[in-house]
């Protein structure tokens, strides 16, 4: 599904412009970091693309369809967001998180297609030997997949997700960067913010960069230019090929 972002501006109620201008369009099969330092209007982009926030001038497109035409349900069944911390652990057991996730697509109960669909996930992301258990028991790393598959219930074509690997583990992270990966081979248009520049280099296929609100550079890899990178965040940094990734190295 093409997402396509036309010069969307957005200010909070105390007039705080968080996001000037901002264009950008993604398709299937792409998997965007969006980067800026802490404050630069990354969350804030994302929830005006879940429309949790709603944009004043602007416009945003799924395909052809206007974001704001689209009902509560059918929004869901395109887009799924992962929010950077859940801010209510319940104590639901990972099985009915997950099950929660289908809420978009179930009429009056969960059809056994829908259970199945839960089931499909937990194996997925390595959740079956704790599908019983309380939220609140598990590690960060799991609770991370719980809230993935959760958001992969809702079968969406674009994911975001806010700093999906901010408190993970190099192992976990590596693991949820990878299955972020497959998912976009298999089609999805994955969005997400990320402060590891080296991860977002390494696994996702554009970036956009941010500053105070602003687009400041986009593109491909191409766009990790030493100056796009001190520019982005007032630091002096080397940048070298390893094995064709590209290491940033802070001076
Ligand atoms: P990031 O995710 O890049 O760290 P945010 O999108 O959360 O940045 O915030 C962008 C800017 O908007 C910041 O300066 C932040 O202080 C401000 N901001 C965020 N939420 C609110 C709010 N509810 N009211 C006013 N300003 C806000
Ligand atoms: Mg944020």
């Amino acid at each position: 599904m093409n997402l396509q972002v036309n010069n969307i501006s957005f200010s909070y109620k105390n007039g705080f412009p968080a996001l000037k201008n901002i264009s950008f369009h993604t398709q299937a099969g792409d998997m965007l970091a969006i980067v800026g330092q802490n404050g630069s209007g990354k969350s804030t982009l994302l929830k005006c693309l879940n429309r949790i926030l709603k944009i004043k001038t602007g416009s945003i497109r799924l395909g052809e369809t206007p974001l704001h035409s689209l009902s509560p349900e059918q929004l869901a069944r395109i887009i799924a967001y992962i929010p950077q911390t859940e801010e209510y652990i319940t104590d639901l057991s990972v099985f009915d998180t997950v099950l929660l996730g289908r809420k978009p697509h179930i009429r009056y109960t969960p059809t056994p297609q829908d259970l199945e669909t839960v089931s499909r996930l937990l194996t997925r992301l390595e959740l079956e030997t704790i599908a019983m258990r309380p939220l609140s028991t598990l590690s960060g790393g799991q609770r991370q997949r719980v809230f993935i598959a959760r958001a992969l219930a809702q079968q969406p074509q674009i994911l975001l997700l806010d700093e999906p690997i901010a408190n993970l583990d190099i192992n976990h992270q590596m693991k949820v960067l990878k299955l972020l990966q497959q998912l976009a081979d298999e089609g999805m248009n994955i969005l997400l913010t990320i402060h590891d520049i080296n991860m977002a280099a390494r696994f996702c296929n554009n970036v956009l960069m941010l500053k105070q609100g602003e687009l400041f550079a986009a593109g491909r890899q191409s766009a990790y230019t030493p100056e796009n990178i001190q520019n982005l965040y007032d630091i002096q940094v080397d940048i070298i090929r390893h094995n064709d990734h590209i290491c940033i190295i802070p001076q």
